[in-house]
């Protein structure tokens, strides 16, 4: 039995509809438990996510598809690598959006994404994803108002139909504090090891941030369904990040319950007389 903490300690899905609060109390945790009890649990959580993954690529049933969102320095990478380090790399895929390619933009917006979605028996991380077309390209005025308006509903029947075609799909939100990003950036800024990462956009981003609270409480209240849930990780500390991502995917696994396929009798009868 992984290590655990209490059951109450894990985020429940955005229902439809409704508008979360996303100001700087929302992107932590009052009373967390502290961050080495926290890692200890993620990390039987991991131990357990190993597991589930084996049994999930040879089920062979579903995929399941991660998509991260969040501001810069929210920790996509950091979950990324936290979660990555638990799967068999064989049965994993990530795919990063940036902004979209000349050819890319000739085509519909879910052109590149649908490639990228992953086959049956795999994990697949979009780091960033179609979600941007409806938060930068609002934000950032790159399109019309009647370019990304249409684009919620699009995106619903889109995620419905890879649903109904077998890929699980869970969406987060790391949601971090103005003052958080503040720090992670200024750190970024010191680091030669970090600021390469740097970019002007990044800056131009922060100045939008209150346009970007909106434009993701619209994605969370239109775009999260029974079947393709948002959930909103508090991502002001790393620790409670890692568990809270740990455990819904752990819970996810675990309700599709994978199982190994049967030996093929051939392959039962061979193995007998190999004996
Ligand atoms: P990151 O900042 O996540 O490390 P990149 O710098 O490669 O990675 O690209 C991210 C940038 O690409 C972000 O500013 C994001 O808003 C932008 N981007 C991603 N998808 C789109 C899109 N469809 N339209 C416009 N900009 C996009």
């Amino acid at each position: 039995m992984p290590k655990d903490l209490p059951a109450a300690w894990r985020v429940s899905a955005v229902s439809a509809g409704e508008q979360v609060a996303l100001g700087s109390n929302a992107a932590r945790i009052e009373n967390a438990p502290g961050k080495k009890e926290l890692e200890v649990a993620t990390q039987s959580l991991l131990s357990r996510l190993a597991e589930l993954q084996e049994a999930f690529h040879a089920d062979g049933r579903h995929s399941l598809l991660l998509v991260l969102q969040g501001r810069d320095a929210s920790g996509k990478d950091g979950v990324i690598k936290s979660v990555y380090g638990a799967f068999n790399p064989t049965g994993v895929r990530v795919a990063a959006f940036g902004p979209p390619s000349s050819l890319e933009l000739k085509h519909d917006f879910l052109w590149r994404v649908h490639q990228v979605v992953p086959p049956r028996g795999m994990i697949g991380v979009f780091n960033r994803s179609h979600y941007e077309d409806v938060l930068a390209v609002r934000v950032r005025k790159l399109a019309p108002e009647t370019v990304w308006q249409p684009r919620f509903e699009q995106i619903n029947h889109f995620e419905q139909m890879l649903h109904e075609n077998g890929v699980i799909i869970r969406k987060c939100f790391l949601h971090i504090s103005r003052e958080e990003q503040r720090e992670r950036l200024l750190a970024r800024l010191d680091d030669p090891h970090k600021n390469w990462k740097f970019r002007l956009e990044d800056l131009d981003d922060r100045a939008l941030w209150d346009e970007y609270t909106d434009a993701y409480r619209d994605v969370l209240a239109k775009c999260s369904t029974p079947d393709s849930p948002w959930f909103v990780i508090p991502s002001d500390e790393k620790a409670v990040r890692n568990y809270l991502v740990a455990r819904m995917l752990v819970d996810t696994l675990e309700a599709v319950n994978p199982t190994y396929p049967a030996m093929q009798q051939a392959v039962r009868d061979a193995a007998r007389d190999f004996k």
